[in-house]
């Protein structure tokens, strides 16, 4: 294209000093091949412009598909998505799936209004994002719930995982409520049985998020052969 546009301007005043012979060299095939191609070119780039908008678009839009405008993390069905995808492939055994809710989120609403609740929430999401490790996935699957799969992760390994997380949330509280409250959040976590779908370890999961809530919040349930229900120390 930019040679074109050099050979161009060069033909036309090298051309205008022969006046004669410039109707010719216009009907020339060399002359009308030559605009040919320019057009060829413009429409060719053209449509390479167009489709990488298209592509970029496209991405974009699954991005906000699958993804939780608050936090950043998946939202529900990009979690699903991509943790149903990891568990199939098997590639990344063991598996733990950790669930967590925060505790009396609708009080802390109620007291404290909804932008500190939203507070909250971005709290514990980057107290999660940030103890994970590359093939992890994080996902905000309900209001203040979310639910982490740790991919070649042992249940011991998820307990500390869960432990660390709820440790720091419980402290963090008073300054995402600016000093009036402090924020809890129950865990529960559950290892991967072979031929296990998401949805059935989904459900384990919130059986064990059921029982730290029952037996007093702010705690961790595992069914790991040697975990119970961990209360805070
Ligand atoms: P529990 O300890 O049993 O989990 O009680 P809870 O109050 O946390 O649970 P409940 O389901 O009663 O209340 C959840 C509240 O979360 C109700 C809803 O208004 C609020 N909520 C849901 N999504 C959002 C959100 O995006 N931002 C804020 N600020 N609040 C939300
Ligand atoms: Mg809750
Ligand atoms: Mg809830």
């Amino acid at each position: 294209m930019s040679i074109q546009l050099f050979l161009r301007p060069l033909l036309t005043v090298r051309l205008g000093e022969v006046d004669a012979s410039l109707k010719v060299f216009g009907d020339s095939p060399f002359w009308l091949a030559f605009r040919f191609s320019l057009i060829v070119s413009a429409v060719l780039m053209g449509l390479a412009l167009l489709s990488a908008i298209v592509v970029d678009i496209t991405a974009d839009l699954k991005r906000q598909s699958t993804t939780d405008a608050l936090t950043g993390v998946y939202n529900r069905r990009g979690f699903d998505e991509t943790a149903s995808a990891w568990i199939e492939s098997g590639k990344f055994d063991p598996i733990c799936l950790v669930v967590c809710d925060i505790d009396h989120f609708k009080s802390i609403n109620d007291d404290h209004g909804h932008p500190a609740g939203d507070r909250v929430i971005e709290k514990l999401s980057e107290f999660l994002t940030a103890h994970v490790r590359q093939n992890d996935i994080v996902g905000r699957i309900g209001g203040e719930e979310f639910a982490v799969l740790l991919t070649e992760c042992a249940p011991s390994g998820a307990t500390r995982f869960a432990e660390r997380v709820r440790a720091l949330f419980e402290a963090s509280g008073a300054e995402a409520l600016r000093g009036f409250s402090t924020t809890t959040a129950s865990f529960g976590i559950v290892d991967h049985r072979p031929g296990e779908t998401l949805q059935q370890l989904m459900s384990r999961a919130d059986r064990q998020l059921y029982a730290a809530k029952k037996s007093g919040r702010n705690r961790v349930c595992s069914d790991g052969r040697n975990i119970d229900c961990l209360a805070p120390v």
